[in-house]
């Protein structure tokens, strides 16, 4: 476990949910960039479970998309990887997510839940919401191509969610698939680690190689 850090003797514990299936370097930059400017001491990465808002398309199994976040965080001293949504049975809801992991770490935690402005969007939609500002923070981050203002939270709780600009990547996880797919290159879109595993695992086959052309 990391040290307890701050003048306030609380821990500052960003949390980036995702399905990351794959996980890129726009969710990295993100939590790296949100990790400095709010002091975290942490940032907890948790890959979904069942991702209920993606019912529309096949999501690689959990335990894949686990190791991919393990292997993309490894590096970094501050990232570190929870199992709270995969391991718990359904669908993942944000509210469950952050109850789980302030029970696990206990009362002197404050968590910031990181979030692109794609999600911030649809935040009043979300499960629970009545108890989602009591337990964490809201950061939205940019996206390129997601335009943000203040206007987009008018209707949030006052304070319950701070706007971050992030060094715009315009990558996203359905790109990163669609060349896997196309067999295009995506280094340096994601870790290396990531598209070694994503060959050795023969993750987003291309559709060729999965439907033969009728003759
Ligand atoms: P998909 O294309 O499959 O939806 P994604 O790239 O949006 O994948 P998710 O796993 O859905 O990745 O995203 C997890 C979180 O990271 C979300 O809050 C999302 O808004 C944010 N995020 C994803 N890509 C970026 C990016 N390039 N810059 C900033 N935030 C991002
Ligand atoms: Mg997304």
């Amino acid at each position: 476990a990391l040290a307890r850090a701050g003048r306030s003797g609380r821990y500052r514990l960003g949390v980036m949910g995702g399905t990351f299936d794959p996980i890129h370097h726009g969710h990295l930059v993100a939590a790296s960039e949100v990790a400095a400017k709010f002091g975290l001491d942490e940032v907890v990465f948790v890959p979904t479970g069942v991702p209920w808002q993606k019912a529309d398309r096949e999501v690689s199994l959990a335990e894949d998309r686990y190791l991919m976040t393990v292997i993309a965080t490894a590096s970094n001293p501050r990232f570190s990887v929870s199992r709270v949504d995969i391991d718990r049975p359904g669908d993942t809801y944000t509210v469950d997510t952050l109850r789980d992991l302030r029970a696990e770490r206990g009362e002197d935690t404050d968590l910031f839940f990181i979030t692109g402005a794609d999600a911030v969007r649809q935040i009043l939609t979300w499960r629970g919401v009545d108890q989602l500002f009591d337990l964490a923070h809201f950061i939205g981050v940019t996206r390129p191509g997601v335009p943000m203002t203040r206007d987009d939270l008018a209707h949030l709780p006052e304070g319950s969610v701070t706007l971050l600009e992030v060094p715009a990547l315009a990558i996203s996880s359905t790109d990163c698939r669609e060349r896997v797919r196309a067999q295009q290159p995506i280094w340096y879109l994601v870790p290396d680690g990531i598209v070694q595993y994503i060959a050795k695992r023969g993750l987003y086959p291309s559709f060729d190689s999965k439907v033969p052309h009728d003759r």
